[in-house]
């Protein structure tokens, strides 16, 4: 039997419900101190107990993933702990692509993506000289937003780096990433292609609550702090549904998005995907960022969304979804095709 496997952290209760479901069976890479959480969830079949998630490399983990015919369901938490090299050498299938995590940790390899897309992406800025209007610096990777900041000019944003540098967040310049700060409605559009039968589906749409920066909008900028340095810390998520008159370009988006992966970064995006951006007062979206694996945003569907339920006669999760191309790429003996 085919077990899927994923580590304890981001979207892990979603993903193994949702194999649970499918009536698959389920393993969760766990850290010692998160097991009493993890221990409640009866869909757990077996727990692998580790002091860190790099332990996935590890022979002693490895052998009871490969005994379990197990797939692995990378998340945020994967790419966030584990550099490209380690990520490229797990020897258990990974579902989607693995090459394509490289892609989302390098912002210059990810814009080059993007642009092959078709997407609007915010203009990036070489060097702290071209600071002309609102700019955002990120830092590379998964950051979850944590130290990210406005600044307009360029003594305001090396007063901003120098902070960051002495708080340990970040070494220099070459830590962040410059960016055109596009102003509207933020949307990060949740998706999952099936390369077993050639078909984009898009699954929904949801908010990011991000601190503080969601805080500081709720103060009067008569009473703001001209000094102060905000942060866009993901705290949660929330459903939302886009007017119906958007759909059309998001599937065109998805679809863009798809056929570029397929040229630059074999086998392509396979599997859960999100592009996150910006919708400005014409409606026009502006993609910031993408994420090639399975985003926490999809937990807030845990029981379907409103997209996933006119696809889908049953709860579909994105978990879910996994799970059954998992099931049908192996009665058609092709899990080679989903996993890498
Ligand atoms: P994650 O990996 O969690 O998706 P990240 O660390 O890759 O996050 P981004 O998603 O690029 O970072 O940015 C974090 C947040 O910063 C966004 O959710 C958004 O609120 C804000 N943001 C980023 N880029 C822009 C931009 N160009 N214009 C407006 N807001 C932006």
């Amino acid at each position: 039997m085919t077990a899927i496997a994923t580590l304890g952290s981001h979207c892990a209760l979603q993903v193994l419900k949702g194999a649970k479901d499918e009536g698959l069976k389920t393993i969760l890479v766990c850290e010692k101190n998160r097991e009493k959480l993890y221990r409640r969830f009866s869909f757990i079949d077996t727990m692998i107990l580790v002091d860190s998630f790099l332990e996935i490399l590890d022979p002693k983990c490895t052998r009871i993933l490969e005994k379990n015919n197990a797939v692995l369901i990378p998340h945020g938490t994967l790419i966030a702990q584990m550099n490209t090299k380690q990520i490229e050498s797990i020897t258990t299938p990974v579902f989607g692509n693995k090459w394509i995590l490289k892609w989302e940790s390098d912002r210059h390899l990810k814009e080059k993506l993007m642009h092959r897309a078709g997407l609007d992406v915010p203009e990036s800025l070489r060097t702290p000289d071209e600071i002309k209007k609102l700019t955002i610096a990120k830092r590379h990777g998964a950051a979850g937003g944590k130290g990210y900041f406005l600044t307009t000019s360029k003594n305001d944003y090396i007063k901003k780096r120098n902070h960051l540098i002495r708080a340990g967040l970040i070494k220099g310049d070459r830590d962040l990433y410059l960016q055109e700060y596009v102003m509207g409605v933020l949307a990060y559009l949740q998706y999952f292609y099936s390369p077993l039968n050639e078909t984009l589906e898009f699954f929904g749409a949801d908010k990011r609550h991000e601190s503080d920066i969601e805080g500081l909008a709720r103060i009067p900028a008569q009473q703001q702090f001209p000094d102060y340095i905000s942060s866009f810390n993901v705290i949660g998520n929330s459903p939302m549904v886009l007017r119906e008159s958007l759909l059309s370009e998001v599937y065109d988006m998805g679809e863009r998005f798809v056929e570029a992966s397929k040229k630059l970064v074999k086998p392509g995006m396979n599997g859960p995907f999100c592009i996150e951006g910006t919708y400005d007062q014409n409606g026009k979206f502006w993609a910031f960022e993408f994420s090639a694996r399975i985003v926490a945003g999809t937990n807030i569907y845990m029981d379907g969304s409103p997209y996933s339920t006119l696809l889908y006669d049953v709860p579909m999760s994105m978990g879910r979804r996994m799970a059954c191309e998992v099931k049908l790429a192996i009665k058609q003996k092709k899990l080679d095709k989903i996993t890498t």
